[in-house]
């Protein structure tokens, strides 16, 4: 048997570390080429751990059915990891005339299982710690985890292998290099060669800052302020029934709630295990931002969200942002701080390729995209499924570059089209679209209208949910095979 294939996985993120569980766990031997020498996989991560701090993420039905092509018992990873299934995902209006009006309830049907077809909120650190344990179990030997090993440089060697040179000067050789190093990753630089300072990630228009608080002060500060004012705002008993629903008595409920409005969003209640309520607070750039974040006191919120003062959540959602985390629980042991910061989305418009030769870009490395649909996580993890799919079914290191092309093939318009519709779901959400409600003509702050903004937002998700992951990989097998046969001379 030849020796096994040897793979560096630049960045130990999402998709990095999914990709290394895939290349470990060795599928169905149907799935599998003949002759197949097995991986060795090292990935190299340049901060101390594999962690990152803080937020939520949410993993929709494809994120979930990729993972666990790659990671055989991901649904119990998930939930060991305190993921968090989610019931329903409300919209609702949160400024101008239609505020607390709701827009969509989408609850997400019990097909297939209870379990599969709803999105799991889970948080980043805790998820990405169930990636790191699923490799160390006994049969994964084949996988190296190194913590600060930042990568400088790429080469090609000579006999048609990959070098690589880390900032502390170690260097290493292997058969083929995968960039899973984010958006602003040196890996990318490298596939993209000549267009790289054409293709440059760049600021999507949006920001956000976001907060995380206990449960119990989500209640007092913030669920208790919003359902009272909802349910001042009710006008039948049904309406009030269904607040009084949509909150639970505890408010400990799995609801997704959105507010799309004048010149922002908010969301909230990506609930988790660890007891935790995340808010975030999402806007429009006035100007183009140079940097990728910025100081924000309320003040400045309050500008950016004109028109929601008057609504029932902004108020509720501006206190809760400005509490300090992990500051006490009782109100005198509570603090405020003066500022939070508000991060730059960034995405990229332009990808000419994600390889080139035996090196490629997965996940924000080759396509970030802004957070509006809930996805770039998702797509990371499905280019784990197809690019470990297509790797297991090379027997030789010659045949890397040919996979590492059919990637680029099958996954390049479907994450532009991820990048392109989340940032029209942006423009839609922070009602940037004046034909989805009325527009004042003296202010110019525009009043959405929920019905419209149904209509515009019910087909978006369609596309990205509605795959057959089965065919997407048999496509790739088989245009492979056909790259390969072609190639014999
Ligand atoms: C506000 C917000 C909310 C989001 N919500 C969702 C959501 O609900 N659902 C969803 O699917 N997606 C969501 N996303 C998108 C998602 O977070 C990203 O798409 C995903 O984390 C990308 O994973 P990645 O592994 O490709 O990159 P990253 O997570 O960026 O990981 C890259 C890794 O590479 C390392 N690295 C960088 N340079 C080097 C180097 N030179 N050498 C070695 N290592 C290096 C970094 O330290 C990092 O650990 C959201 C994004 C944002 C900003």
């Amino acid at each position: 048997m030849a020796a096994p294939i040897r793979i560096a996985i630049i960045g130990g993120g999402i998709g990095g570390l999914t990709l290394a569980n895939a290349l470990t766990y060795q599928p169905l031997s149907s799935e599998v080429a003949t002759d197949h020498p097995g991986f060795e996989v090292h990935v190299y991560e340049a901060k101390s751990e594999f962690s990152e701090r803080g937020a939520g993420i949410g993993l929709g039905c494809n994120a979930k059915k990729a993972l666990k092509y790659c990671i055989p018992n991901a649904n119990e990873m998930l939930e060991q990891a305190g993921g968090k299934v989610v019931i329903s995902s409300l919209l609702m209006i949160g400024s101008g005339q239609h505020a607390g009006a709701e827009a969509f309830n989408l609850e997400p049907s019990a097909q297939n299982d209870a379990n599969d077809g709803k999105t799991t909120n889970i948080r980043r650190p805790r998820l990405l710690d169930g990636l790191k344990t699923s490799l160390e179990s006994p049969i994964q030997q084949r996988c190296s985890l190194h913590t600060r090993k930042r990568l400088a440089r790429i080469n090609p060697a000579s006999d048609g292998r990959v070098e690589i040179t880390f900032e502390n000067g170690h260097v290493e050789i292997f058969d083929g290099v995968i960039g899973a190093d984010g958006y602003r990753g040196p890996v990318r630089r490298h596939v993209l060669g000549d267009n790289a300072d054409k293709e440059v990630a760049t600021a999507s228009g949006f920001w956000d800052c976001r907060n995380r608080v206990t449960l119990e002060t989500a209640k007092k500060v913030f669920l208790r302020p919003v359902r009272d004012s909802l349910l001042a705002r009710a006008t039948t008993l049904a309406e009030r029934d269904k607040v009084e629903q949509y909150f639970g008595t505890d408010f400990s409920c799995q609801r997704q709630w959105g507010w799309a409005g004048n010149g922002g969003f908010i969301l909230h209640g990506m609930g988790d295990d660890d007891n935790g309520f995340q808010c975030i607070i999402s806007s429009v750039e006035k100007e183009p931002w140079k940097e990728r974040q910025r100081l924000f006191t309320k003040e400045d919120l309050k500008e950016h969200m004109q028109g929601w003062n008057d609504g029932p959540v902004f108020s509720a959602a501006l206190d809760l942002m400005f509490i300090r985390e992990n500051s006490g629980q009782t109100d005198d042991q509570q603090t405020e701080q003066d500022h939070i910061y508000g991060y730059s989305q960034w995405h990229h418009k332009k990808t000419s390729t994600y390889n080139n030769g035996r090196v490629c870009v997965m996940g924000d490395a080759a396509h970030a995209s802004t957070p509006w649909q809930g996805s770039g996580a998702a797509v990371a993890i499905e280019d784990a499924m197809i690019l470990s799919h297509l790797l297991w079914n090379i027997s030789s290191t010659t045949s890397i570059d040919a996979a590492f092309e059919v990637f680029t093939e099958v996954r390049k318009d479907r994450c532009q089209h991820v990048i392109d519709s989340s940032e029209g779901t942006g423009s839609i959400m922070c009602a940037q679209r004046p034909e989805l409600g009325h527009v004042d003509a003296v202010t110019g702050i525009v009043d959405l209208d929920p019905k419209l903004v149904l209509n515009a937002l019910s087909a978006r998700w369609d596309r990205i949910y509605n795959i057959s992951h089965e065919d997407h990989r048999q496509d790739a097998v088989e245009r492979l095979e056909k790259k390969l046969l072609r190639s014999i001379p």
